[in-house]
């Protein structure tokens, strides 16, 4: 079974059925929707042809709405134009269409916080400019970096720390539509401290949902605060693309691997996302620089590894998901198993002692009983080689371990009355649905009594001569 999951962002190359249900055969794991483009309608189809097809495969994948945010871009330009060093470019203090002597953004209240000497950089940093004045109805720059300026091109102001929220109106209405559509998960751009994170989930309790929130990790003010911004946040983002805008784009790798430490500490799945594979958009096959860079990820310690335009407007979709499928594969032959944390309380070293017992034991497999999943991410965080099988008993739970490294949720509705019977309920359920077999030895993790949230405190080993009780 590979551990590290696939995370695919669902695009206009990828939103037929037959797309979509080859995507899911080749081994994608969760799908991200983008709320920076398609209306709730288009979203809307998606999701219910992924369920659909989900069910027809008899694969669960989980769903990833992926919130706009407070992107600032350039307003709407007739035709696209040349800057060249020394030029001087000035932008409007007011949101109106742009043209070749005046730009405008769609957030012109940050200008407030502009000043002489900061820097301003237009799609993705390639144009770059530096603020010479600021006057009450204008900006004006001089280009320090030149190239061709055009309609809607993303804007960043690496050194300035913004005062706009990272929710935005058109975000609120998207929660709304995301909690009754019940995306597994809502992910939130651009947060830059935990109370970005705690709004949401404010937002997403008043219109009745308990959707998980993933926080993605693409603003410089988000490192400053990352501890806090992990502790509040139920996944995490390594969000490259917009990262390696707002910080030097050297720094982003060792940033990356800082994320990931971090989340996998705190037992919070991480997604390490964007080019992971970019030249798949035009070529059938990746570079030698992208497979490195995916198996580099996963022995990082990512969760998941994510495709954005790869599988949303790339002609080699499928071909991208296979080609990720066998990285992670290759890689995991030689991945760094097993690894050891500062142990904080009790639930923690007994996943610990779990992840141990079953490797002294050579076990096939660790069960772990979870109402909520927070034990089998604490299972999961220390990596172990067998299988981290998840029993739980709701689709929400099963849907969010999807993401976690090395999980196979498996359902189990019926109730048991004791800890005894409920293991033996599942047991001749796992063996039926081929999950163990009749010589695995398996190690398992449950709270005792049975069915209080956050009570594991057992681990119990039946081994290969126990389970033949079950037959
Ligand atoms: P985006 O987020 O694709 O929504 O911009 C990911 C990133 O910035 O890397
Ligand atoms: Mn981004």
């Amino acid at each position: 079974m590979r551990k590290t999951k696939i995370v695919a962002t669902i695009g206009p190359k990828t939103s037929s059925k037959e797309m979509l249900k080859l995507l899911i055969k080749a081994g994608v794991n969760i799908f991200r929707f983008n709320f920076s483009h398609g209306d709730h309608q288009f979203h809307r189809d998606i999701l219910h042809s992924i369920r659909e097809i989900s069910a027809e495969l008899n694969t669960p994948v989980a769903t990833i709405q992926d919130l706009c945010g407070p992107k600032i871009r350039l307003t709407d330009l007739d035709h696209p134009f040349n800057v060249h060093n020394g030029d001087k470019i000035s932008f409007s203090r007011s949101c109106n269409p742009s043209n070749t002597n005046l730009l405008s953004i769609n957030h012109p209240e940050i200008f407030k916080n502009i000043h002489i000497g900061n820097l301003i950089y237009i799609s993705d940093g390639t144009i770059q400019l530096k603020v010479l004045s600021v006057s009450e109805n204008q900006v004006e720059t001089t280009v320090l970096i030149g190239g061709v300026i055009s309609s809607r091109k993303g804007v960043s102001f690496p050194d300035v720390n913004l005062n706009i929220p990272a929710i935005t109106e058109k975000d609120i209405k998207d929660i709304e539509f995301g909690v009754k559509n019940n995306f597994d998960w809502i992910a939130v751009s651009f947060v830059k401290e935990k109370q970005d994170v705690e709004n949401t989930r404010a937002l997403i309790k008043k219109f009745g949902g308990n959707n998980l929130i993933i926080s993605k990790i693409e603003k410089h003010e988000a490192l400053a605060n990352l501890d806090d911004i992990i502790n509040v946040s139920d996944a995490i983002m390594v969000a490259r693309g917009d990262l390696g805008v707002d910080v030097p784009i050297e720094k982003v790798p060792i940033i990356q691997k800082e994320i990931i430490k971090k989340s996998n500490i705190s037992a919070k799945p991480v997604i390490t996302a964007t080019q992971m594979l970019l030249s798949m958009v035009k070529n059938d096959k990746p570079t030698r620089a992208e497979v490195s860079d995916i198996a580099n990820a996963v022995l990082d310690g990512t969760d998941a590894v994510m495709l954005s335009d790869e599988t949303t407007i790339g002609e080699y979709p499928v071909e991208a998901v296979t080609i990720m499928d066998k990285i992670i594969t290759e890689t995991e032959k030689h991945y760094p198993y097993f690894k050891t944390f500062p142990q904080t309380y009790s639930s923690a070293v007994v996943a610990f002692g779990a992840v141990t017992i079953a490797k002294e034991l050579k076990a096939e497999v660790i069960a772990v009983f979870t109402q909520t999943g927070f034990t089998a991410n604490q299972v999961a965080r220390y990596r172990p080689s067998a299988p981290i099988v998840a029993i739980v008993n709701s689709r929400e739970v099963y849907n969010n371990l999807i993401l976690t490294w090395g999980v196979k949720p498996f359902i189990l509705t019926e109730k048991g009355e004791n800890t005894e019977n409920i293991i033996t309920k599942f047991i001749k359920k796992a063996l039926k649905d081929n999950i163990i077999n009749s010589s695995s030895c398996i190690v398992i993790t449950i709270g005792s009594p049975f069915g209080n949230p956050g009570s594991t405190n057992a681990v119990r080993v039946i081994d290969k001569e126990t389970i033949k009780k079950y037959l």
